[in-house]
């Protein structure tokens, strides 16, 4: 018996929640369950992350949790739940399966079956960010190698037990060379692990547009967390519904699974809420605990369910649903089906593929030789003429260092910049060494000190290194 947490949420998510459990036990689920408070009743009671500390013990106590939707207040400093449960927990990977239900459940996309794997720790989401001058803002996008090795292997790893062919990886590694690159690269080595599956990378724009329209070409797909955040949403949808998709949100230690919509407000306490979505994530978690004997068996009778037309709301078509039903009625319905195949659709066939996944811990690689190349020295300057600024700027070198660019929103304006470009208040100057010498912190000092003797705005410093003779950082564009 394993013990599970669960939060019944808000909205529908009490419905949503009641109907899931009273499923899956019937199915013969052997969980236990501990019931928290978080959401909206928390947030408002003044505890500003939605849950309590003793909810959070119980949570890392168990371990497995099953989290229904929960309503963010507007404004006040909120801060979202679902965010901070995956990075407390470090629940790196956000599984999302997307597969049509043709002709069950309308959609213009009958052959979908894709599965989004999702990095959910870092990325734009790290939430760093600073206004720096007047005009410019800026949020750090953070990517690291042990953040893409263990989201990649984890696409791979679900890819091999799931049985499925192909993981293709989407960045915009042709812009962000650095940040993108480094998920595409580590992509790319860990894929010649897997030689028996098969790999391939798209750039995002592209690759959207592709799933957008011919989503059957896909298979499993891994990328960057704001990327999959946007694009997971978009693959439930066009299977038909957002309301029928679940999602899994794992860690080295911890999981949570979950529904992917959201707590639905307007439709609460009226018995019609489609359980659909948080009854896939109670599958993933039946999964991922090896009960994949109740996790077939409730899957298998949920689909037989669609097939019989039997829908709530949400999914009621006249030319193929049989029956519209509340929220109680669909579990019954369920309920009915256990022990039942569907005739149409694939069924659910998961004891086959309950071969654990392989991941281990990351392991940290020796240091790279890291050398001091240069320094971007960020300037609020609220002139508009990059000749001025450089004539202000080229006095703070010394005889060690010397301004070599200044570029405005990356874009380089001098030397030789076009006057069509348009300059805010944000400065980037680049220095380097002069000739051979090798420059120190102390010289990023002597500059730093040179600025504010001459009054100039340095918001930050940003050092320029190589690592093992590679220079790691982006040039200016047009440079
Ligand atoms: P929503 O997903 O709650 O609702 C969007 C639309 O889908 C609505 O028309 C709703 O009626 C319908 N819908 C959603 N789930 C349904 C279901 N199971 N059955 C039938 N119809 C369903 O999105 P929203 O309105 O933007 O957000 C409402 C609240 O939910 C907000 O407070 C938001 O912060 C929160 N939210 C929570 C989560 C979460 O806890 N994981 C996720 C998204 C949004």
């Amino acid at each position: 018996m394993t013990k599970v947490t669960i939060a019944k949420g808000d909205g529908i998510g009490p419905e949503i929640m009641d109907a899931t459990l009273k499923i899956i036990m019937a199915a013969g689920a052997q969980i236990e369950t501990e019931e928290i408070e978080v959401g909206e009743k928390v947030y408002l009671a003044g505890n500003t992350a939605g849950i309590s500390h003793e909810s959070w013990d119980i949570i890392r106590r168990n371990k497995i949790f099953l989290k229904a939707p929960i309503t963010t207040p507007q404004g006040g400093g909120y801060k979202s739940l679902n965010v901070t449960t995956r990075k407390f927990l470090g629940l790196y990977s956000n599984v999302r399966p997307c597969r049509s239900l043709h002709p069950f459940i309308s959609t213009k996309h009958p052959e979908m079956d894709i599965v989004i794997v999702r990095e959910n720790e870092e990325d734009l989401y790290a939430g760093i960010e600073h206004q720096q001058t007047d005009e410019v803002v800026q949020c750090l996008k953070l990517i690291s190698r042990p953040g893409c090795e263990k989201i990649v292997r984890y696409a791979f790893e679900y890819a091999k037990q799931q049985k499925r062919k192909k993981v293709t990886c989407f960045t915009k590694d042709n812009i962000m060379k650095q940040t993108d690159g480094l998920f595409h690269q580590v992509f790319d080595e860990i894929a010649k692990e897997y030689p028996e599956i098969e790999n391939e990378h798209w750039i995002i724009d592209i690759g959207a547009a592709k799933m957008a329209d011919t989503p059957e070409v896909f298979d499993v797909i891994v990328m960057p967390n704001l990327y999959g955040d946007v694009l997971s949403d978009v693959a439930a949808q066009i299977t038909g519904s957002v309301g029928l998709a679940g999602s899994a949100n794992i860690g080295e230690e911890c999981a949570m699974f979950e529904a992917i919509h959201g707590s639905a407000p307007r439709r609460a306490g009226q018995n019609l809420a489609n359980p659909s979505g948080l009854l896939q994530g109670a599958i993933m978690m039946l999964n991922h605990l090896g009960q994949t004997d109740v996790a077939e068996k409730v899957q298998n009778a949920w689909l037989k369910t669609l097939e019989d037309g039997i829908h709530t709301y949400d999914i009621y078509n006249d030319k193929v649903s049989k029956q519209k039903v509340g929220t109680k009625e669909f579990a019954d319905a369920v309920i009915q089906n256990l022990g039942q195949k569907p005739r149409v659709l694939k069924s659910a066939s998961y004891s086959e593929n309950a071969t654990p996944l392989y991941l281990p811990k990351y392991q940290r690689k020796p240091m790279g030789v890291k050398k001091l190349e240069g320094v971007d020295l960020f300037v609020h300057w609220p002139g508009t003429e990059p000749d001025v600024l450089a004539a202000e700027i080229k006095k703070l070198s010394g005889d060690r260092s010397e301004l070599i660019m200044i570029t405005n929103r990356g874009i380089k304006v001098w030397p030789d910049g076009f006057k069509e470009t348009f300059c805010t208040d944000h400065w980037r100057c680049r220095f380097k060494p002069k000739a051979d010498i090798s420059l120190s912190k102390e010289d990023i000092l002597a500059l730093l000190s040179a600025a504010t003797v001459a009054s100039v705005d340095v918001i930050k410093t940003e050092n320029l290194y190589s690592f093992d003779g590679k220079s790691a950082y982006s040039l200016g564009q047009g440079q």
